[in-house]
């Protein structure tokens, strides 16, 4: 019946709350979904590829984008620049798609503050408590005690900007953080703005009405 406008959909959390494993659950749930692919001028680390996680570029290159209006929203993250590309999220919500970021609060800020924001829906994760954040970072084996500890350091600076989202999930039950996170997204495709054809529905509803 009606065709739909995509949704940017921001995930954001502090490191090891649970980002990429619901952005992936979300994914394999609905084929359709997007991931904004960032831009960042941080190095590559072992298992990651260029264009998949993220577009490695040099420092100049990233400043030369923000320049140019390339970027929909960037900012300074652990000592490196990251930034999400507007031309792909353009073309896949002009196409009805929606598109997920993992970004931090700043960049979640640029977007909802944006032209974008009405059709922006974002979702903070909160991890169940201080140690299980930890004991997650830890068991991914991702990261060296330096990077973890880092990582510690800065989760406050990420959970202070909780109140800035449309929704905050503690991420205790995995599958149940999924189910609720389903739910959101299904809500809110269902928002009036997300459905543009609906005036034209509603006019072929009244003319049907007339002609009874
Ligand atoms: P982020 O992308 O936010 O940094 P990840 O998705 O990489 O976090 O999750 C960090 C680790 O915690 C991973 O090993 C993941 O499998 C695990 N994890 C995520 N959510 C839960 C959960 N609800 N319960 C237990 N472990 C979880
Ligand atoms: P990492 O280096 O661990 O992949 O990411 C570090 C942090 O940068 C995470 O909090 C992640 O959400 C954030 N991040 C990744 N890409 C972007 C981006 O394009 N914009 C912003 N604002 N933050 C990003």
């Amino acid at each position: 019946m009606t065709q739909r406008r995509g949704l940017l959909i921001i995930l954001s959390s502090p490191s090891g709350a649970g980002k990429s494993t619901l952005a992936r659950r979300l994914r394999d749930w609905d084929r359709d979904i997007v991931f904004s692919v960032s831009a960042t001028t941080r190095p590559a680390r072992p298992g990651e590829t260029d264009g998949k996680d993220y577009h490695f570029v040099s420092e100049a290159d990233f400043k030369q984008m923000v320049a140019a209006g390339d970027m929909l929203e960037h900012a300074h993250v652990f000592g490196n620049f990251y930034g999400s590309p507007r031309g792909p999220v353009q073309e896949a919500i002009d196409a009805g798609r929606d598109v997920l970021f993992d970004i931090d609060w700043q960049g979640a800020q640029q977007i909802s503050n944006s032209v974008l924001g009405q059709h922006t829906l974002s979702i903070f994760l909160l991890p169940p408590s201080i140690a299980e954040l930890r004991r997650r970072l830890e068991s991914r084996g991702q990261d060296d005690a330096a990077t973890i500890a880092k990582r510690m350091q800065k989760s406050w600076d990420e959970i202070s900007h909780w109140g800035g989202y449309d929704f905050v999930l503690v991420n205790d039950d995995l599958d149940a953080t999924e189910e609720k996170l389903k739910s959101i997204l299904t809500a809110t495709r269902l928002r009036r703005s997300q459905q543009p054809g609906l005036t034209d529905h509603v006019r072929k509803l009244q003319a049907e009405f007339e002609e009874t």
